[in-house]
């Protein structure tokens, strides 16, 4: 593969062509068209075609993509082929959904630990992951060598949280709060804001009725 840097919003599709691409060699299909790509997954072809040579993959004409490798690239780039261990840090309501959904159609990430605060619930088991108190987390977490969290903390503690996770060397969050979160160029965040995409989507479908909202 060419040692080129893969754009962000390539590298933030690459999930969607890897379960496409798993769908259609479960369903025995050798090789697939950047059209038909397109149409199952909601990306235009073009825009398919310049992902793919990002990758080194070049469809041929008339011929297309070969599934199975195409499958095998995304399955070493997307690290497919390896469990990653993430921690949820607050398990509040969005906290226990997560929980309890634990990423059950990926083979390869899960939620192994929380923590929380409340003593209520410090100590139990939910949805089959142990709830540690915050005051454990360092340990915790250098123990189980966890470098992501999940942050469902609320909005008024998530600096202060994140600070003491920068400490204990985490690199990734995924953060769930409304909070605009401060952290070294060491650590990347990737933010969910629910409440916002919701608004995104309202805004744009009373403006321009059910048009692509993607930027
Ligand atoms: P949600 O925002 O998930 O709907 P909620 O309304 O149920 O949450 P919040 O007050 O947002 O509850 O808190 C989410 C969770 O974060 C709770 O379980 C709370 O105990 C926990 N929490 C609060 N402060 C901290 C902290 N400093 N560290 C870790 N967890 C915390």
């Amino acid at each position: 593969m060419p040692n080129t840097k893969i754009p962000h919003a390539t590298a933030k599709r690459l999930p969607i062509y890897y379960r496409y691409l798993h769908f259609l060699s479960d369903a025995g299909k050798k090789r697939v068209s950047s059209t038909e790509l397109a149409d199952a997954v909601k990306v235009d072809s073009a825009t398919i075609r310049r992902d793919f040579s990002y990758f080194g993959a070049l469809g041929k004409r008339g011929y297309g993509y070969d599934v199975n490798s195409l499958l095998s690239f995304f399955r070493k780039t997307l690290k497919q082929d390896k469990l990653t261990n993430v921690a949820l840090i607050g398990v509040g309501n969005l906290g226990h959904a997560l929980l309890n959904y634990n990423f059950h159609q990926s083979n390869n990430v899960r939620i192994s630990a929380a923590f929380d605060i409340n003593e209520d619930i410090t100590g139990t088991i939910q949805s089959g992951v142990p709830i540690y108190h915050m005051n454990d987390m360092k340990e915790q977490l250098t123990v189980q060598q966890i470098k992501i969290v999940i942050l469902t903390v609320p909005a008024s503690v998530a600096q202060k949280v994140t600070n003491e996770l920068v400490e204990v060397g985490i690199k990734g969050i995924l953060n769930f709060t409304p909070m605009r979160i401060t952290v070294p160029n060491t650590v990347r965040v990737q933010n969910v804001d629910l409440t916002n995409e919701l608004q995104t989507l309202i805004y744009f479908l009373d403006k321009f009725g059910s048009h692509d909202t993607e930027a």
